[in-house]
């Protein structure tokens, strides 16, 4: 286990409490005048904190024991140790290091949308796919996914998690441009954050087919109007808007 120190009191620094959320965090304490943010292991953040690794590995052993099955749409998202109980469609994610375990609102929030929006026999691009959550569960819907990511560190992980759910998924190291010769997609779901969809937002339509559809998410409520402004520009039509706490997807037609 990691923890990312940051100066200040967790009153001070509650604005980036979400955005340390979404980029991982398993956790958050205050101490004499920092805030201590957990992680199973470091991450690019642009907030001025120290990283220190902690020996303990309690800390992550009892995490893991403490996780819960969590319903999103028709999907239970199960850790491999869970079994199902109830009716929905089991997505098994070991709970690593890739983000994507189904246990933020963002996740939930694509997937319900994904049941809504994808058809079978689909081709779907999942951009930044993390765990391959979203594609997995793409797949179990009938649709022929592929999921890019550009750290090629969790696609290992979403390759185990295909092969545990027994879906077939194309896993790629790269972004939009290197999806591009894979297209053009039905469907484009992407879990990233409201500053990157700003800067793809003229691009998104090269990856979709006539009446393609965009569910973008990862995007905090307060900056949901850039994104907005960015597609307006682009041309998309907007379809609709879901929230789930501080977070929001949109959804678009290409
Ligand atoms: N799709 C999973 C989910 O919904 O839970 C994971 C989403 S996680 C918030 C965002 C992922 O996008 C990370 O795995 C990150 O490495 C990846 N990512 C960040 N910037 C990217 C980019 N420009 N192109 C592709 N992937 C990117």
């Amino acid at each position: 286990m990691w923890v990312y120190r940051l100066k200040g009191t967790a009153a001070e620094l509650d604005p980036l409490v979400p955005e340390l959320f979404h980029r991982g965090a398993r956790g958050l304490e205050e101490r004499e005048g920092e805030v201590w943010a957990y992680f199973p292991a470091p991450v690019d953040l642009p907030f001025g904190g120290v990283w220190e690794e902690l020996p303990d590995e309690d800390w992550l052993a009892a995490w893991r024991r403490d996780l819960r099955p969590v319903r999103a749409g028709p999907f239970w998202v199960l850790a491999p140790w869970h079994s199902l109980e109830g009716q929905g469609i089991p997505l098994v994610i070991e709970p690593g290091m890739a983000f994507g375990t189904g246990h933020h609102e963002t996740t939930r929030l694509a997937l319900s949308a994904l049941a809504r929006h994808l058809r079978p026999g689909e081709k779907v691009l999942d951009l930044g796919t993390g765990s391959g959550i979203l594609a997995i569960a793409a797949a179990k819907l009938g649709g022929e996914a592929l999921g890019v990511d550009i750290d090629e560190a969790v696609l290992p992980q979403a390759e185990e998690n295909a092969r545990r759910n027994g879906v077939r998924v194309r896993f790629l190291q790269g972004s939009l441009e290197e999806a591009l010769p894979y297209g053009p997609f039905d469907l484009l779901v992407a879990n990233l954050f409201a500053e990157l969809h700003q800067e793809l937002a003229p691009r998104y339509r090269q990856a979709l087919a006539p009446g393609g559809r965009l569910l973008l998410t990862g995007i905090l409520a307060e900056k949901a109007s850039w994104v907005k402004e960015a597609m307006a520009k682009a041309g998309p039509t907007f379809l609709e808007e879901e929230r789930e706490g501080e977070w929001v997807l949109l959804a678009y037609r290409g």
